[in-house]
């Protein structure tokens, strides 16, 4: 491409059978030409000659193109004419160093571009998509990750694998406006991996790259929805007319301390490879949960894990999700003779199980499955651990067998056999899903239920304070939780870290990056012998009110609470390990996908001999459910004296 002397200089469609396009411009299988959106686009002479040539390294490369035959480029207004230039591309910089906001068609869809130094830039986007504090991903040159943020070998070797997935990695202090990920020790990079990024960057090195929707909608992938969609946040889009027929986000990776990679969304550049299973299932499909979705397509010992989905609250992506299925079903030629579920009555993942069974018209079996004990299935699974194990699933939400909300988990036992034999204490979630967007809300509540006391947050209304101080009094009208999130969210309001949060986990997140390194103190707490075992919070909040009135600075606090959750743990999994002859154990839930309680639970039990397992292929988020959804399921269904709600007795 930077050859001046070859056909293809400076071409964006350049590639070759290592690189390039694949999942996101296949229409059917096999992968052959006429089955991709390159069907339009006739090979020149040159091209096919290659394209036979054994030799060469375009030899069945499906995409091959050239300025000949390939398809182009072209600039547009939003809710205007084509821009009139003859290199689209370099217009393209031009518009983004004026400042511009640009919609940018990729590969797996639209990303929304600005100027990542440019403050004003930055600012405006964050107005116009709505997302106030949320951390926007950045790319930027090979060369140039150095400059911004600190990189290991081994990252360096992920992020410049054909992968390419946004990595987080330890900002340093540069020409990067603060606005890209603000209050936030860690920057999402990646490095191009298109060749139209290749070319936009040699004009532009700092490019902020988010992906292109609105709220949690799936990623825009052609014109007419970046005009739909868009128009309130982009002045111009550079389009191609190469059909993206899937769309693919890209992948976001972290490195953890013993343990390689972690992945936390997992689409571009791994789906749709399929993920060992450990033992032969039947074909199955589970349908994932409500946040964060994925499904899984399985079959023998092949499970076939969607991209990120999304959240399934809304029409547009119950609409992929819908589409994905068919897709995925066609492609693997799999028809599903068991569909599973979360155990949520509510979710819509649940509903389309259920209307997937009535519309089937015989012998497709439906089963639910407790989220939690999906969480650590999943975990053992993709780890293929077949013996017993102690499962630690910290989390936000899950429903409980027991019709609780869970997330504080834990659990004894394999694949075939989970029993829940502790959790965090159950507290009242006033309001349910209203106090998760204010986790405020928890610490009024877990304050008064817990020490008797009146807490009145800065800034909140006293009859917002007695609202819920009666909520939490008329016992029987609030739901209970076992949550970890919840506590991260109480603690982090505690400290006045946050009022009302704009997505998911942010209070939770702000507390993770208050910590102070070096800290090795943590509060007293105290755990009821009974069964299952529960931890008692008072102790933890009294620990932190004492802290608060004695002036200690919130790094230091959080720090500490962090090193209670990694001490009770420890504490917990000792007697469990004695009980039960175990020495294996793993992590799983959104909650790890905090660095430094990831990093504290890894190097703590391993240091006590515990052999740790944590996700690897799959995200530690609700991205890994429906994996455990499709093992748990088949389990289930092979015992054919049990209820379909056998998680019931789990
Ligand atoms: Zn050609
Ligand atoms: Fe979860």
């Amino acid at each position: 491409m930077n050859d001046a002397t070859n056909r293809r200089h400076k071409f964006p469609f350049i590639n070759c059978t290592n690189c390039g396009p694949r999942y996101s411009i296949i229409i059917g299988t096999p992968y052959d030409r006429k089955r991709t959106s390159m069907k339009d686009f006739k090979m020149c002479s040159n091209c096919e000659e290659e394209f036979c040539e054994i030799a060469e390294r375009r030899f069945h490369a499906q995409p091959d193109c050239c300025w000949v035959c390939g398809p182009i480029f072209s600039l547009h207004a939003i809710g205007g004419n084509e821009v009139k230039t003859n290199n689209p591309i370099v217009k393209t910089a031009e518009l983004l160093r004026r400042g511009k906001i640009i919609a940018i068609k990729g590969i797996g869809g639209f990303h929304i571009a600005c100027d990542a130094t440019n403050r004003k830039a930055v600012k405006r986007l964050r107005y116009y998509k709505n997302r106030p504090t949320k951390p926007f991903a950045i790319m930027v040159r090979r060369e140039d990750v150095e400059k911004i943020a600190h990189i290991t070998d081994e990252e360096k070797e992920l992020i410049n694998s054909f992968i390419a997935p946004i990595m987080l990695l330890k900002k340093k202090k540069t020409v990067i406006c603060d606005k890209v990920a603000p209050n936030n020790p860690y920057l999402g990079v990646m490095v191009p991996y298109a060749p139209v990024h290749y070319l936009l960057l040699a004009k532009i090195p700092y490019l902020v790259m988010t992906s292109a929707n609105i709220q949690d909608e799936p990623i825009v992938k052609d014109d007419r929805e970046v005009i739909e969609k868009l128009s309130c946040i982009v002045s111009f889009y550079l389009s191609h007319n190469r059909a993206i027929e899937n769309r693919c986000d890209d992948s976001v990776g972290i490195s953890i301390p013993h343990k390689g990679f972690s992945i936390l969304r997992r689409s571009r550049g791994y789906v749709p490879v399929p993920i060992e299973l450990p033992f032969s299932v039947k074909p199955t499909l589970a349908v994932g949960p409500y946040l964060k979705n994925t499904f899984t397509l399985a079959d023998k010992r092949e499970a076939y894990v969607s991209p990120h989905i999304g959240d399934l609250d809304n029409l547009e992506t119950l609409r992929f999700f819908s589409e994905m299925v068919t897709k995925y079903k066609r492609w693997f030629r799999i028809e599903p003779e068991l569909i599973v579920h979360d155990l949520h009555p509510d979710y819509l993942s649940t509903k389309i199980a259920h209307d997937f069974v009535d519309r089937t018209a015989f012998n497709v079996q439906r089963i639910g499955v407790q989220h939690h004990v999906a969480h650590i299935v999943s975990c053992l699974g993709e780890n293929m651990v077949v013996d017993d194990a102690i499962g630690i699933a910290f989390d936000g939400t899950g429903f409980g067998s027991d019709g609780k909300i869970w997330g504080g988990e834990f659990f004894v036992g394999n694949l075939y056999n989970q029993k829940r034999v502790g959790h965090l204490q159950y507290l009242p979630l006033p309001g349910g899903d209203a106090s998760i967007k204010k986790p405020y809300r928890i610490a009024i509540a877990y304050i008064f239920k817990l020490l008797g006391e009146k807490y009145t947050p800065k800034g909140v209304a006293s009859h917002e304070v007695r609202t819920i101080m009666n909520m939490v009094a008329q016992d029987d009208s609030v739901v209970y939780t076992s949550s970890m999130g919840r506590l991260f969210d109480c603690v982090a309001s505690m400290l006045g870290l946050i009022r009302a949060i704009t997505y998911e986990a942010e209070a939770a997140i702000n507390l993770e990056y208050q910590a102070a390194q070096g800290i090795t103190t943590y509060y007293s707490y105290n755990i009821q012998n009974t069964e299952p075992m529960i931890i008692e919070v008072k102790d933890i909040l009294t620990g932190v009110a004492a802290d608060l009135h004695k002036g200690v600075s919130p790094r230091v606090i959080s720090a500490k609470f962090h090193n209670t959750i990694v001490q009770f743990s420890l504490d917990i999994t000792r007697k469990l390990s004695k009980i039960h002859n175990v020495r294996k154990v793993c992590f799983s839930g959104g909650v790890f996908q905090n660095r430094y309680l990831l990093n504290a639970m890894i190097s703590t039990f391993e240091d006590a001999r515990f052999d740790v397992y944590v996700h690897r292929k799959l995200p530690t988020n609700d991205g890994c459910i429906s994996y455990g959804q499709a093992i748990i399921g088949n389990i289930i269904s092979g015992k054919e004296e049990v209820e379909s709600d056998v998680n019931a007795k789990l």
